[in-house]
């Protein structure tokens, strides 16, 4: 018989646990998205959809920085802000590296590369008209 809860030997079971498949006390299953979870089990199953850390990260501005000057350096003073998209990126990957919680690796890397290629059709454009 399994009828009793496994952590309360002397109280009858509820239900299993959706996790580990114990039988459970009504004092120990928690419902948790229409399933029933033991105390232990509930814990991992938040941890891995990681609502809290979800809510803490935080998208890293100097990677968006970054990319709106490496965007506007392909239209407009393309000398000055390809370099400082350039600078910027790197920034954002240093701080990106440090603090677990920032994201926008991808940006960071996509800015990075549109501006090495902004600022070479810069300098390729200014080296065309002065040669002209
Ligand atoms: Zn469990
Ligand atoms: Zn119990």
């Amino acid at each position: 018989m399994s009828a009793q809860c496994c952590q309360h030997p002397e109280t009858p079971a509820v239900g299993h646990c959706t996790g580990c498949a114990e039988a459970f006390c009504g004092n120990c299953l928690l419902e948790l998205g229409g399933s029933l979870y033991c105390g232990s089990c509930k814990v991992l199953a938040l941890g891995g959809r990681t609502p809290m850390l979800e809510k803490m990260m935080s998208p890293c501005e100097e990677a968006g920085s970054a990319m709106s000057s490496a965007v506007i350096g392909f239209f407009i003073f393309g000398f000055i802000l390809q370099p400082m998209a350039i600078i910027k990126a790197f920034g954002a990957r240093k701080q990106i590296a440090a603090n677990p919680l920032l994201t926008g690796w991808g940006k960071a890397n996509a800015a990075l590369t549109l501006a090495l290629i902004g600022l070479t059709l810069t300098i390729l454009n200014f080296v065309g008209k002065v040669s002209q």
